[in-house]
This record gives C-alpha cells, sequence and structure tokens, in this order.
C-alpha cells in the first residue's frame, strides 16, 4: 500500500463522517472477519427508560426509587441517568462508588444502598425475594433489564429500565453479512435481554452476562479461533476489547475512553457508517494494488 492512497482513504473517511487513527487502519481493516458488537449504547440508544419500579413485601415504591436515584444520579451509565431521571428529589451520597459493569453502591439517608445487575446483590448476600426474583424474570422476557436495589443488607426492590434498537442498526448487520462478517452481539446485560436485541437485529451469536474485564478475553478467544475481529463500542467497559481488537470502531457518541482506545470513530454514533468503513478501506487497497 502506498501511502498517498491511504491518505486519499483516510480523507474520504472524514467526509463519510468516520475518523481514523492513522492511514496504517484501513490496511487491518480488509482482512476482518468477524465483528463484535457491543448492544447497550452502540446496537441499541443506550437512552434508557425505567418501565417499573417494584417493591418487595413491606417496602415503598417511593423509597426504592428515591435511594436508587441518589446513587444513580453520580453514575454516567445510561440505566443509571435514567433512574436518577425519573424521581424529584435526589438526597445527597456520601462515598458513591461505581463498579464498573456491575451497579452502585454508597450511603444515602443513613443507609448503605446497592444498586445493580442482581448478582450484585447476591454477591452481598442480599438474596432477592421470589417477588423481586419474579420481577426480573418477566422484565428478562421482555427484553428489558431489571437492575435490583438493596439497602442495609436486603433487596428491597427492583427498578425495570429498556431501551431500543436504533433505526439502522438491522439494516447495517444485514450489510454487514454481506460483505461477509459475521456479527457477534457482547453484553454485559442478561442473555433474555440481549437475544431479545439480537432477535429484532439479524444476529445469531450472543454472549451474554460478560464482565467489563471479561469482555476483552471474549476477543481474543475469536482471534485465538483464527478469527480477524473488528470490535464496535461506546462504554468504559468496552476499551480493552476495542484496543484488543485487530479493528476497534468507536461510536462518536460513547465515551472518550472508548474513542482513545479505537482505531476509528463513527462521529455520528451510526452503525450504517461502519459499513461504509469497511468498504472503504476494501476500496482503497483496491484501489493501490
Ligand atoms: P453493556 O455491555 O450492555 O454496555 P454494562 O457492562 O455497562 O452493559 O452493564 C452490565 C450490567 O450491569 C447492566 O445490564 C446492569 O445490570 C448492571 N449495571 C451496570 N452499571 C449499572 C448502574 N450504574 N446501575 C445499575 N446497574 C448497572
Ligand atoms: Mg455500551
Amino acid at each position: 500500500a502506498t501511502p498517498t492512497a491511504l491518505m486519499v482513504g483516510t480523507g474520504r473517511g472524514a467526509q463519510l463522517g468516520i475518523l481514523i487513527k492513522g492511514p496504517e487502519v484501513l490496511e487491518n481493516t480488509r482482512r476482518v472477519d468477524t465483528i463484535v458488537l457491543d448492544k447497550t449504547g452502540t446496537v441499541t440508544t443506550g437512552e434508557m427508560t425505567v418501565h417499573e419500579v417494584v417493591a418487595a413485601d413491606g417496602e415503598s415504591v417511593d423509597d426504592v426509587r428515591r435511594l436508587a436515584a441518589a446513587l444513580e444520579a453520580a453514575s454516567e451509565h445510561p440505566i443509571g441517568r435514567a433512574i436518577a431521571a425519573s424521581a424529584d428529589s435526589l438526597p445527597a451520597v456520601e462515598g458513591f462508588t461505581n463498579r464498573e459493569g456491575l451497579g452502585v453502591e454508597g450511603v444515602v439517608e443513613g443507609h448503605a444502598v446497592v444498586v445493580g445487575r442482581p448478582s450484585l446483590l447476591a454477591d452481598w448476600s442480599q438474596h432477592l425475594p421470589a417477588s423481586l426474583a419474579a420481577a426480573v424474570e418477566r422484565a428478562q422476557a421482555q427484553g428489558r433489564t431489571a437492575v435490583a436495589v438493596g439497602w442495609d443488607g436486603r433487596a428491597r426492590g427492583v427498578i425495570v429500565v429498556g431501551d431500543t434498537v436504533k433505526p439502522t442498526s438491522a439494516e447495517a448487520i444485514a450489510r454487514l453479512r454481506d460483505l461477509g462478517l459475521t456479527p457477534v452481539l457482547l453484553t454485559g446485560d442478561n442473555e433474555a435481554a440481549a437475544r431479545h436485541v439480537a432477535g429484532q437485529v439479524g444476529i445469531e451469536t450472543v454472549v451474554a452476562d460478560v464482565l467489563p474485564a471479561d469482555k476483552v478475553d471474549e476477543v481474543k478467544r475469536l482471534q485465538a479461533a483464527g478469527k480477524v475481529v473488528a470490535m464496535v463500542g461506546d462504554g468504559v467497559n468496552d476499551a480493552a476489547a476495542l484496543a484488543q481488537a485487530d479493528l476497534g470502531l468507536a461510536m462518536g457518541t460513547g465515551t472518550d475512553v472508548a474513542i482513545e482506545a479505537s482505531d476509528l470513530t463513527l462521529v455520528r454514533g451510526d452503525l450504517l457508517v461502519a459499513v461504509d468503513a469497511i468498504r472503504l478501506s476494501r476500496r482503497t487497497l483496491t484501489t493501490i494494488k
């Protein structure tokens, strides 16, 4: 590949809304055969809304919502933003801790509060009572995400959140297939929600319930099996996987950490532009052969 031809490629990329780190990036793109897609914020809008707040017997829905919202006000996660926005009052929080890909914890109104994936509460021996476990199952069967809320050593409620698939995701995935790429959906969210989204956009391979630190292992596993892997993501939890991938594509609407870890940035956060990026690299290399 001559530097001149590759420079033409990067200039054309900018016109298409693709920021390219360096000319050599396009060269790596040519051999990509697998495309790993993060779910929330990449295939879906990442704009979550609260659908339901469920309280355990003897607890109030208001308390569940208020204490969870107070804690989530300090979170940058889409789930956190939705929960924070759903409450009218946000009491002060002490000792806030974000546990990436798991949830958040801190002290609110004198209570030690935990909000996050149901397994996070189980780690704290806050097992879900049957009524809450049923709410979790119901939510997940609808393709939604159930967040557990507990304080002072007991699970007290569940908040059901969800977002929608971006309008261009299904078409983009069909075109990626036409280009010979196999799509894989990779998410920290639950299996049922992940399958629901995968079904809507035409992805067959789903890897769910993945902890942030394990996303990178999934990319390595594919590479060890001989795949040349592109990864598309937007979150802090995607950064290591984006850096590990043969080609990392960040959503321009995502976090700075994801953008820094990537080779390409899709400025508008539209997956159709990922298709343009792959086509552009192939065209650029064909021209110079
Ligand atoms: P994704 O891979 O879809 O971007 P994450 O790895 O960010 O998802 O999160 C995985 C799961 O961890 C979420 O589905 C949710 O259950 C839980 N979680 C993460 N952050 C939070 C938070 N701030 N509040 C509540 N739950 C959270
Ligand atoms: Mg994401």
